[in-house]
């Protein structure tokens, strides 16, 4: 390499690293790289996965001793179209912040990161039974051009390369523009969640074994639309993995 070729290179690197600094991008004062979805050692170390028990339906840690497994009274009372729910994690600290930088600000760095913390999970408890395809739940294509991309999306590519297990983003459509979820009560956001999905027509599902996944599950109106959609397409079984929940 030449005298100002090598200069050129190394004015080069230190521009990128000036773009892209190596540096935890949640606290700011440890070091991390592209690979780790720039969190460091400190801040994962906060991570807490979710361990039994758990509702076996939705996912929903409990707090406490529980010997037998069991469903929690939400699940009780609803009617829900996926066979169970898994979260890796409860949606607090560093995951949350991670999650809503990652979704509301262009934080895109932090897909690694969370894709990790779902693939750890999921992975081996997807391997343990058979699936034909992983579905991210969709965004609308209005809000997906807004966006730029669909988080969900980005996070289930990493699942579909860790278990082998195809990424299927042609069967489920997101057909109606819902409202921002977060200030509506728990039957507002399940009646305006039916009818937000659809399955195209001429796709037929029967039989088919269905990993449905999403960033986070709050109230599960989402995932169960989703999932019903599929369902009613013929779907044998849905079960849904996300990153998060929402408590
Ligand atoms: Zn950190
Ligand atoms: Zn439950």
């Amino acid at each position: 390499m030449t005298a100002v070729a090598g200069n050129l290179q190394n004015w080069l690197n230190t521009g990128l690293k000036f773009l892209y600094p190596e540096v935890c991008q949640l606290c700011k004062a440890e070091p991390a790289t592209a690979p780790d979805g720039f969190v460091g050692r400190k801040c994962w170390s906060q991570v807490r996965f979710i361990r039994p028990p758990f509702c076996e339906r939705c996912g929903l840690p409990y707090a406490g001793e529980l010997t037998t497994p069991f469903v929690c009274t939400n699940c009780h009372e609803l009617e829900l179209h996926f066979t169970s729910a898994r979260s890796a994690v409860v949606a607090r600290t560093v995951v949350l912040e991670a999650i809503h930088r990652f979704k509301y600000s262009r934080a895109l760095w932090f897909e690694n990161f969370l894709a990790d913390v779902l693939v750890r999970e999921a992975t081996p408890a997807m391997c343990a039974q058979p699936w034909h395809f992983i579905v991210p739940v969709p965004l609308h294509s209005f809000k997906r051009r807004e966006r730029g991309y669909n988080q969900a999306a980005l996070l289930a590519a990493h699942l579909a390369r860790a278990t082998k297990i195809p990424l299927n983003e042609k069967i489920l459509r997101r057909v109606n523009l819902t409202a921002t979820q977060t200030l509506l009560t728990r039957d507002q956001r399940a009646a305006n969640m039916r009818r937000a999905f659809a399955v195209p027509a001429g796709v037929t599902l029967a039989g088919k074994r269905i990993v449905l996944v999403d960033d986070v599950l709050t109230t599960g109106a989402t995932t169960n639309a989703s999932a019903q959609a599929m369902r009613q397409a013929g779907a044998a079984d849905v079960c849904v993995w996300t990153v998060a929940r929402g408590l």
